[in-house]
């Protein structure tokens, strides 16, 4: 198959289709319309094979999570998504893989009604690169820089399984699916994100480990947090296969969760309808105090390379 043949069999196949896209896959660019009161938000991700996946992942899983980690910034900034592209660089044009990084890709942009508007197809390593693109209300954004002193601390749902499942992996040892979907499968928290963005003050996608993200609102606000590691959220498919310590040391340091962390005045906590935990609260004092229980927390894993 040539160039066009793959982009039309494969990439040109899309159920959805919208009606602000004036002009798709097939020109020599896209044409598309953003809402008169509404701006557009644009992120974009590269994933590498080896480097972001291990070498050998299943073909599914690669397309699902390139778009799912687009999606998790544009849940982050509290976007609804509307288009995205896609560079694809392939050693080789199997049709077999095609097919399930398709399968991967599509069956996560049908829920959240994305549309592929256009890409690039080239040979070399395996490399993917998406755009994203979503809509938000001005003034509705959500951003690193706006958290204020008193905000609460909150993560969505659970952190450290990613992480987790990923160390398991590279010990060659049996992963349990739960914690496999996790790594493999992550869910863009857009909903959530389209509800802070009604209240919340600060946001970000936790994608480098919770401790390293928070950072980032901490620094972009210029202002501190404390936070408790005793309560943060852990699944049960976490806490039995590592000590407490180990399991907090994920959630705080692993990756690839794509949880949201977002800071709220108090008076808000009413408004949260969905999974999430208070972690700690935004301070005046420019650093992140870990405690534990309330005492200083430490640990002799920090920099520790788990089961090494
Ligand atoms: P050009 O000749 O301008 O470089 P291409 O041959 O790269 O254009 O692409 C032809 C059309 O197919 C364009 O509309 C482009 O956006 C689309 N396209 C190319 N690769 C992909 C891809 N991987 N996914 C979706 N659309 C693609
Ligand atoms: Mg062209």
């Amino acid at each position: 198959m040539n160039e066009f043949q793959i982009i039309q069999q494969y990439f040109n196949q899309q159920k959805i289709s919208r009606s602000d896209v004036l002009l798709g896959i097939g020109d020599d660019a896209a044409i598309v319309t953003v809402p008169k009161d509404q701006q557009l938000v644009i992120t974009t991700d590269t994933c590498i094979a080896g480097t972001h996946f291990p070498n050998d992942s299943a073909a599914f899983d690669i397309g699902y999570k390139s778009l799912a980690v687009n999606l998790s910034d544009l849940a982050a900034m509290g976007a609804t998504p509307a288009w995205f592209t896609l560079a694809l660089t392939l050693p080789n044009a199997d049709d077999d893989w095609l097919k399930e990084f398709c399968r991967g890709l599509f069956e996560l942009a049908h829920p959240y009604h994305i549309q592929l508007i256009g890409g690039d197809l080239t040979r070399g390593a395996l490399s993917i690169t998406i755009q994203a693109m979503g809509f938000t209300h001005p003034n509705e954004v959500l951003r690193r820089d706006k958290a204020m002193v008193g905000d609460l601390i909150y993560v969505t749902h659970t952190l450290g399984d990613a992480a987790l499942a990923l160390a398991l992996l590279k010990k060659q040892q049996v992963v349990p699916p739960a914690l496999l979907n996790r790594l493999n499968r992550p869910e863009p928290q857009i909903d959530i994100g389209k509800k802070l963005r009604h209240f919340a003050h600060a946001a970000i996608d936790i994608s480098d480990g919770l401790a390293a993200d928070l950072q980032h609102i901490l620094e972009r606000s210029e202002v501190g947090a404390i936070i408790d590691v005793a309560t943060l959220p852990l699944s049960h498919d976490l806490t039995a296969l590592t000590t407490e310590e180990e399991a907090i040391h994920f959630a705080l340091t692993g990756g690839d969760d794509y949880e949201l962390c977002f800071t709220i005045p108090e008076n808000h906590i009413h408004q949260l309808d969905f999974p999430c935990t208070c972690i700690g609260k935004i301070t005046a004092h420019k650093q992140l105090d870990l405690r534990y229980h309330g005492h200083p927390y430490t640990t002799k894993l920090l920099g520790y390379q788990h089961f090494k």
